[in-house]
């Protein structure tokens, strides 16, 4: 599986979907740039769920609000106290991540705790570590790049977050009293280590400062004119000073849908039932940054706010649940691999009556790639009493705050999601020794490359018939190229298969004659013949086939 994930990957970096952000100099960790086929990739998805949430509906609007969010919003929406994970780092690894994702404990048959490090000059380190500093004389041993530490007792090794435990260990003298460290019922991830620090609160959102003049200059300035002050009262002048030019990359696309709401309704004239959807760059301040692109600290969103009577919201909650499971399963190979998730309530936001998630069977197992919350009239709420906005809708019997069923969709995500969906690495069955080849099976809306047109050989009596052909794709908007490369026919189709290009044409010598063209298909390697001009219609009804097919009853 890992093994087919990285073939994946070396597929992305090498047919331009995705490169490492800014490689010449070493990279960024978890900045990723999308490549020629990557932007059409996620171009072609976004569009798909913004024709499907706009354009095929009468009740939903569009919206693309700033990413800069001033102190005041962010704080209203809760952001700013509340949009926080756990922390915890590792002393003895200096690894840091999140306690809710981590696992528990592991023991080795005798009951002790196997510690491994990534190799034996590492394990001798860490060793000195613990005995030095973390855990002196205790009883433990090396093995290679594996430490064990001697465990007397754990009490409660199955603890849920928030438990507390205790690992007490067996001491190099038996005379000495034993030593004794937390359990908090997780260990850092990547190493078993159970040497942790406790967990604290780490808010998400990337912090900046719109102001001419540098604040850090100002800050420098100002605290060096209070050089008694202790260091909590120069934090806090730090807080100060900066505050009036503080702004926040937004954490989320929402936020800018909510504060706009009366705009929306006043200019386009809605009554809920009605929804704004946005498509934007969000942020956050990731502690682990994970699996490509599936969690980077600049992502983008896919985000519906439909607004509702209170008395609707759990029917619409409803209805956009399925609806959104539904988009996703239309638009792949192995819909068994996605599912819905409903969350407990332990889970929710506090204001939330309602989540559910859909999740993707990725290499690594299930992973988030949408939320659907019935939010409850919260958001509104708290920008009203923040501002004093006129969030209500009046009626005729009476006047309500909306509620709030989002969809909040992650466009990356759902990129890697389908990429995943697509890999088929096929045998060949003439020959079992060749690596497999691969075919990117993506569902032909989400194709970056649409058709290649291919003349049979780069002789000049084939350019007219190529170029006419091309622009009669082209005109229709799909991403055509032309393929006139000397590789064989049957190597020029296998490079297309490899990115996912559903259809090649290819113009032969009977086109020169009789104006006929061949269309392959990329999953059954089937050619139909047929007349050039047909081809723009047929490869129009295929696009269309299962599109909005409730508009088209
Ligand atoms: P997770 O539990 O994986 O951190 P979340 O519950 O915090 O996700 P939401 O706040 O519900 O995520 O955001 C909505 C969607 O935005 C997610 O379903 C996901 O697709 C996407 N998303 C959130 N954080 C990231 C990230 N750091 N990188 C890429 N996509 C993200």
């Amino acid at each position: 599986m890992a093994q087919k994930f990285r073939t994946l990957l070396d597929l992305c970096r090498r047919r331009g979907f995705l490169y490492q952000s800014a490689e010449i100099y070493g990279g960024l960790r978890g900045a990723y740039d999308y490549g020629p086929l990557g932007v059409e990739l996620k171009k072609n998805i976004l569009n798909s769920w913004w024709r499907r949430h706009v354009y095929y509906r009468d009740d939903v609007v569009g919206l693309d609000t700033s990413i800069l969010t001033p102190h005041h919003v962010l704080k209203a929406s809760g952001h700013v106290d509340e949009f926080t994970d756990l922390l915890v780092d590792c002393t003895l690894t200096k690894e840091r991540f999140r306690p809710d994702k981590a696992p528990q404990i592991t023991l080795d048959k005798d009951g002790h705790i196997p510690i491994l490090a990534p190799n034996k000059e590492t394990a001798q380190i860490w060793k000195s570590t613990i005995e030095e500093q973390l855990a002196p004389n205790i009883k433990l041993t090396v093995k290679g790049n594996c430490i064990l530490l001697h465990t007397a007792s754990i009490m409660n090794p199955d603890l849920k977050n928030g438990q507390v435990g205790e690992i007490t260990f067996e001491m190099k003298d038996d005379n000495q009293s034993p030593f004794i460290l937390k359990y908090h019922g997780y260990v850092e991830p990547n190493t078993n280590s159970p040497f942790l620090t406790d967990s604290r609160p780490f808010n998400l959102m990337f912090k900046t400062f719109l102001d001419p003049i540098d604040p850090i200059d100002r800050v420098i300035q100002t605290t060096l004119q209070q050089k008694e002050s202790i260091s909590s009262t120069i934090r806090a002048t730090v807080d100060e000073v900066l505050k009036p030019s503080t702004v926040y990359l937004r954490p989320e696309t929402a936020q800018g849908v909510f504060v706009n709401f009366e705009q929306v309704v006043r200019s386009m004239k809605m009554k809920p039932p009605f929804g704004i959807a946005q498509v934007g760059k969000s942020f956050r301040n990731e502690i682990r940054l994970e699996h490509g692109i599936f969690r980077t600290p600049e992502f983008e969103q896919l985000e519906l706010e439909y607004f509702v009577p209170p008395s609707h919201s759990n029917s619409y909650f409803d209805y956009w649940r399925k609806e959104r499971f539904r988009w996703w399963l239309e638009h792949a190979c192995h819909p068994e691999n996605f599912r819905q998730r409903d969350h407990t309530k332990d889970e929710m936001a506090h204001y939330a009556s309602g989540c559910t998630d859909v999740e993707y069977l990725y290499p690594w197992g299930w992973g988030e790639v949408e939320g659907v919350a019935n939010r409850g009239h919260y958001d509104l709420t708290q920008h009203i009493q923040n501002t004093g906005a006129n969030f209500k809708i009046s009626e005729e019997s009476s006047s309500y705050v909306p509620h709030v069923i989002e969809s909040s969709c992650g466009l990356n995500r759902a990129m890697l999601a389908y990429l995943c969906d697509a890999f088929h690495q096929i045998e060949d069955e003439n020959d079992k020794g060749k690596p497999p080849r691969i075919v990117l099976k993506l569902d032909p809306r989400f194709a970056p490359i649409k058709c290649a047109v291919m003349p049979l050989t780069g002789k000049p009596e084939f350019n007219s018939l190529t170029q006419k052909v091309a622009r009669s794709l082209r005109c229709k908007g799909w991403y055509t190229v032309v393929e006139s490369q000397k590789l064989k026919i049957g190597k020029r189709y296998y490079r297309h298969d490899e990115i996912g290009t559903p259809w090649c044409i290819t113009i032969d010598y009977q086109s020169l004659e009789d104006e006929t063209v061949t269309i392959r298909d990329r999953d059954t390697c089937k050619q139909e013949r047929l007349h050039w001009k047909e081809v723009q219609q047929v490869i129009a009804d295929k696009l269309m086939k299962g599109e909005a097919e409730e508009l088209l009853d």
